[in-house]
């Protein structure tokens, strides 16, 4: 019998991932990164050689990866074919490809029935993407849209790798990749039920507690 699950979108530096594992931690569940699964894959295509402007190759490369998730909050784990890639999925080079593999309705059709699974097997979970409170747990009871200012993100995305970034690669990790992954998902307003977070002016822990009220208040009875 499942007891909690939390669904959380967003896009690129709004905070979800840290947030939302924080949150987990908070909540004793365990954690989902639906968008390390999608980088996973395009990892793998990359490694193969794949063309990334070619769908059936990438569907073909697709289907031969092997890809694990880890579901702990404190040591997320990525595997594709057996060896870890928990810290290659982050590179820029796969976070500006992989919207190419993401596009792919094959792929996330693949991908949202793994999640479902995923989910399913967890008493209290907490999952994370850009299509959760739509299409991978829409019934969920606790459906969270996190947001910010695009310049907050930018800025956000930009200390998380160290600065090495100019102006120009940001806008194409984050603007640019949301712009493509909005072709598919449905992640800047919030669906009927669910509900938006903005964090621009919060710091993390506002915005950690701004999403616990969430889902206390989704638990309280009516
Ligand atoms: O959240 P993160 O930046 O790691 O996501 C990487 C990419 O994975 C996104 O840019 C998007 O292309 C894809 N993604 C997706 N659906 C999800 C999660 C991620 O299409 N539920």
């Amino acid at each position: 019998m499942q007891n909690l699950v939390v669904a959380i979108d967003g896009p690129s530096g709004s905070g979800k991932s840290s947030v939302s594992k924080e949150v987990a931690r908070r909540l004793g569940a365990a954690y989902l990164d639906t968008g390390a699964m999608y980088r996973a894959l395009t990892y793998a295509c990359l490694e193969a050689g794949t063309d990334l402007h070619d769908s059936e190759a990438i569907i073909t490369a697709v289907r031969a990866a092997s890809v694990q998730i880890g579901t702990e909050p404190d040591a997320e784990q990525v595997t594709v074919n057996g060896a870890d890639v928990s810290e290659a999925i982050r590179a820029p080079h796969v976070s500006e490809a992989v919207s190419s593999v993401a596009v792919i309705l094959e792929v996330r059709a693949e991908l949202v029935r793994r999640q479902q699974e995923i989910i399913a097997g967890h008493e209290r979970i907490v999952a994370e993407g850009r299509d959760i409170t739509t299409v991978v747990a829409p019934d969920a009871p606790a459906r969270i849209l996190l947001t910010a200012r695009e310049e907050v993100r930018m800025a956000r995305r930009g200390l998380q790798l160290g600065g090495t970034q100019s102006g120009e690669d940001l806008q194409r990790q984050v603007v640019a990749r949301d712009a493509k992954d909005s072709t598919v998902t449905s992640f800047t307003t919030a669906a009927d039920g669910v509900v938006t977070v903005d964090s621009s002016d919060l710091d993390f822990e506002q915005t950690v507690q701004a999403v616990l009220s969430v889902v206390e208040a989704a638990d309280a009875p009516a």
